[in-house]
Formats: C-alpha cells, structure tokens, sequence
C-alpha cells in the first residue's frame, strides 16, 4: 500500500463541500485501512457523512488517516470485529482522550460508536463511549447528526441527555447496572432519570435499496471489489444466528431499481463484483439476477457471492459462478445429524446437501466447502459421528469435487432464542475428533479456533464490568491466558471467566442487554426455544441446566 491510500480511490458518489461552520467529525476504524474501506458498513457511513455540507468528515485507520482537525466535536468508531477494541483505545490515547467516558471533560469530542458488535451487546465497552447507535444507520445517522445539531455548543451533559431521546441513540452513562454482589449477577439496570428512556429500541431501516460500495480501490483487502448487499438479514430463523435474529424482518434490494442499476455503476469502475447478504438466494428474483450476470458483456467480471443456502445450489448457479472466474461455493450445513439440525431449526436434509454437492461439480465448480459447528446445545457424541458420515457420503457420492468442512464452536448470541446457552466444554475434543476421522479420509477440515470462541462468547455475553478486564487484556496480548491472568488480577469485582463463558442462564436472569430492544421480544425468543428443546434428548444440556422445556410457560 502507498503512504497515501486515498490517492488510489474512485469514489461513487459527490462528496458535498463542507460548510464554514459545519460539525467537525473523525470516523474512525479501528484497523488498518486495507480492512476498514472494505467494511461496507464504514464505507456508506462515511459517504453518508461525507455528502452533508453541514458536517466535515475526516477518516482515520490505524496505519492512515486524512489530515485531521485540531479539535473535532465528534469522533466516531465502526466496530466490526470484537478484538479491535485495543485499536480502538490506541487510537483514543494517541488523539489524548480518556479511554473512560467518565474522564472526559467539555474540552473531548463525544466518542459515538455503531456497527454490529455494539449493535449485537454494546455492554462489554459501554464505559468508553458517550454515545452508541444501535441498529440500521440509513435513518438513524441522519437523525443523530440533526439531534446533535440541535444542541450544538450546549454542555456534555445536555447534548448527551437530548441525544439519548432519540430512538436508537444509546448514552450508557445514563444508566446504572446495579449486581446482587460485585461478583454476582445483574440485580437492575434503569436510567439514572425519570426522563431518561428505560429501553432503546435497535433501529431498522425498512426501504428496498439496500447497501452498495461508495469507494473502489486497489488498497482494499477485496482488491478493487465493488460491493451491493443483496439481502438483509434471513429468514430462516436458526435458533443461534445472529445474522438472521438480531437484523429481522428479511429485506431484499429491489432488482430493477435498486440492485442492477447499483452493479452497472459499479461495474463502470471495475470487474470485481461481490454480492452480500446472509442469505442471497433467497432474494424472489436471484433467478433473474443470475440471468442478468450470465449476459456476455460481464465475461470480464469477476464474482464473489458470500455462503449460499444448500437447497439454492443450482447447477445454474453454479455455472454462472463458475464462467465469472470463482472455483468454490461455500454451504452452511451446521451438523451431519438431523436431529441436532432440528434443535436449530436447519431446515435441510442430507439428501438435499449431497444433491448440492452434485450441482456444485456438474455447474463446473471445483470445490465445496461446508460450515459446521460443534457443541450445538443438544448435541451428543453421536451427532458428531454424523457429521463424519455425512461428509464420506458427499466424498463417494461426488468423487473429485475438493471438499472442505470448517467447523466453529457454538458462541451464545445476544437477541437470539440460544443467548440463554453456555458454550459446551466438550466442543474442543469434538473439534479433535472431526480433525482425525475427517483428515484421515482424505477430507479438508478447517477448525476455527476453540479459544476464540471462548473470547467470542465472553464478549458476547459481557456486562460492563468487563470494561477493566479488557483494558487490562489489551496489555497482555489476545489469548485466553491473557483473559485468565486478567481475570485472576480482578477477582472479587467481576464473576468468574466460566460464569460468562460456559454457565446455561436461567430464564428468568437479567441479561447485560436487558434494556436494549431486538427486533423480537423475549417471549417469542423463549417459544423458539422452547421448540428446540422438544428434539433434546434430555430437557436442556445436562443435569444441573436451568433451561428445561418445563421451564419455559
Ligand atoms: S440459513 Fe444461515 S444466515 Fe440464515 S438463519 Fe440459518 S445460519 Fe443464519
């Protein structure tokens, strides 16, 4: 990458020019810039921003930035990657912030924060920011910049407290969390004021033009990808997903006027076109989409589409992917044995998976790779074996399509109906077994490490008494030792590491994200619950669980 990476930029939009007096904004991502310009959530904040003549927007990566003010009123962070937390607090003590909100004064600009980390339990990094915006930005960022401009050059306190009026708008400051013992769990959390709304409810955005990348470049970890988001969020509802749950309804970009108009644009600018969404076959015209791919004058292009329902692989598909220069589809099966994908509401059939594998080879695909996941709440030895099983039936069944099966632990998630769930400690030697029964019959297996999940989950699940943890880590490195050394270090002021990580809640606890609203409330979340634990072998994981089908009226 050049000094200057914004040299190489083609930008799809107009930036406006700033107005004599407009609000001074840094946004930040806390990573390098190669990353960051390729997050298109970062991208249309930016752009957002960057088209209003009332607001002059500088951005800032840790190895890059535009020259910046000496003095901006707001400093804003995308967080898409729970560990980039530390750049996040680097950056904060390089500006000469305080990393707490607390020890801000009049003379620091508001630190707001948004994206899917703080959208999903903001509460691990509540302490450091003044402001979060919880859920879609296409309204909320306006709203947000109009609310502030309101209060412009009123005090902290005032601007914080009408920001916090605002639907979506976050201000933790403003709520105490009170806890049965300072290791215990969380007793209450309400606002500090009776004016203060007692819950903020996740913004979502319901029009049907979605996302598409306002900046191409070469400095980008997609090189020169042009971005459009598909879909957003899935209907299919499995009981862990984050990214179906914590974005519902399912929203597609309308073809005609949204969708192929974002392509040709972008398309004008470069050949490499990545489709995104959670869920991109199941847009209603993907059929359509792919014939308008499929034209000759997109020989040149070059296509990435992000994992695909197994049951929407269809030799078409596969084809067209194949002609726009892409070797590998990849599938989420989650679990060879049904029973387990009953439990997360997978609606697939081993059948269906290998008839997939068989559209992936005759389309002119080279590989398949599938995405599984161990300690499934529910889930017993057995299940595993099916996971072995299955992959040699695809094996025999298709022979000489290359085969992949990444695997990753179960992480509770926030606002889904598994959050009450720990992650199951046998996980890891289930990892092992995949490893040596998959390797040794010639199939590729990619575990996610198990140690991640176990940070993944305890951020997941964090309240805000792991602010002082984290900043501590920060100085340890990024390894569950270091997490357990900081935990060591803290004991008495926080419960422990396995309270968070592995422990199955009770139904009835209140959760660090009590107060902060999903898309569905927690009755629904229970009743889907309630519905997987029908297919449990017992009623919840194990003996000493809190979560049994009896539990739940
Ligand atoms: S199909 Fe995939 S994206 Fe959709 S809910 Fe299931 S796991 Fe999530």
């Amino acid at each position: 990458m050049t000094n200057n990476p914004f040299s190489a930029e083609r930008l799809l939009f107009t930036p406006a020019t700033p107005d004599r007096d407009a609000v001074s904004i840094i946004f930040a991502f806390p990573n390098e810039y190669s990353v960051g310009i390729t997050s298109l959530g970062y991208q249309i904040v930016w752009a957002t921003l960057a088209m209003r003549p009332d607001v002059d927007v500088r951005r800032l990566f840790t190895d890059a930035n535009e020259p910046l003010p000496a003095r901006s009123e707001l400093l804003g962070f995308s967080l898409s990657w729970e560990l980039d937390y530390v750049h996040l607090l680097d950056v904060l003590e390089r500006l000469e912030i305080p990393i707490y909100s607390r020890d801000r004064s009049e003379n620091h600009p508001l630190i707001f924060g948004g994206g899917p980390v703080l959208t999903a339990n903001p509460e691990p990094f509540a302490d450091f920011f003044d402001i979060i915006l919880l859920g879609d930005g296409e309204n909320l960022l306006g709203d947000f910049i109009d609310a502030y401009r309101d209060v412009r050059g009123e005090n902290r306190r005032k601007t914080l407290r009408h920001l916090a009026r605002v639907p979506g708008i976050y201000i933790p400051s403003l709520y105490e969390v009170t806890y049965t013992a300072p290791d215990g769990a969380i007793a209450s959390i309400s606002p500090i004021d009776a004016d203060i709304p007692a819950t903020i409810t996740k913004q979502t955005y319901r029009g049907n033009t979605l996302s598409a990348s306002s900046v191409v470049t070469e400095n980008a970890a997609w090189s020169n990808i042009f971005m459009v988001e598909v879909v957003r969020s899935c209907p299919e509802m499995c009981r862990f997903c984050l990214a179906s749950y914590l974005t519902l309804p399912f929203r597609v970009s309308s073809l005609e006027g949204s969708l192929i108009p974002a392509i040709d644009r972008g398309l004008q600018v470069t050949d490499r076109l990545g489709l995104l969404g959670a869920s991109i076959t199941q847009h209603p015209e993907f059929e359509d989409l792919l014939d308008y791919l499929g034209k000759d004058k997109f020989d040149s292009v070059r296509l990435s589409i992000a994992s695909v329902r197994t049951n929407t692989v269809t030799e078409k598909l596969a084809n067209i992917l194949a002609k726009r220069d892409t070797q590998s589809i990849t599938i989420a099966v989650e679990s060879g044995s049904e029973r387990v994908r009953k439990i997360i509401n997978k609606k697939l059939e081993t059948d269906e998976i290998i008839q997939a594998a068989a559209h992936a080879k005759s389309g002119g695909l080279k590989s398949l790779k599938l995405y599984g996941m161990v300690g499934i709440p529910g889930e017993e030895p057995e299940d595993v074996d099916r996971t072995v099983e299955m992959m040699r039936s695809i094996k025999k069944a298709v022979p000489g399509l290359r085969l992949t099966l990444g695997c990753s632990t179960f992480v509770p998630k926030s606002h889904t109906p598994f959050q009450w769930f720990g992650v199951d400690p046998q996980a890891e030697k289930r990892l092992k077994f995949l490893r040596k029964e998959l390797r040794s019959s010639g199939i590729d297996f990619r575990p996610e490490s198990y140690n991640w999940s176990v940070i993944q989950a305890l951020i997941s699940r964090g309240d805000r008494r792991l602010s002082s943890l984290l900043e501590l880590v920060r100085h340890y490195g990024d390894s569950v030792g270091s997490y357990k050394r900081a935990f060591k270090q803290l004991r008495g002021k926080l419960p422990e590491m396995d309270d968070y990580v592995r422990t199955d809640y009770s139904l009835d606890r209140i959760l660090p994200w009590h107060h902060l609203h999903g898309p569905l409330p927690t009755a629904i979340l229970q009743k889907h619950l309630t519905e997987s634990l029908q297919h449990f072998r017992k009623n919840g994981r194990s003996e000493r669980s809190p979560i049994t089908a009896n539990s739940i009226d």
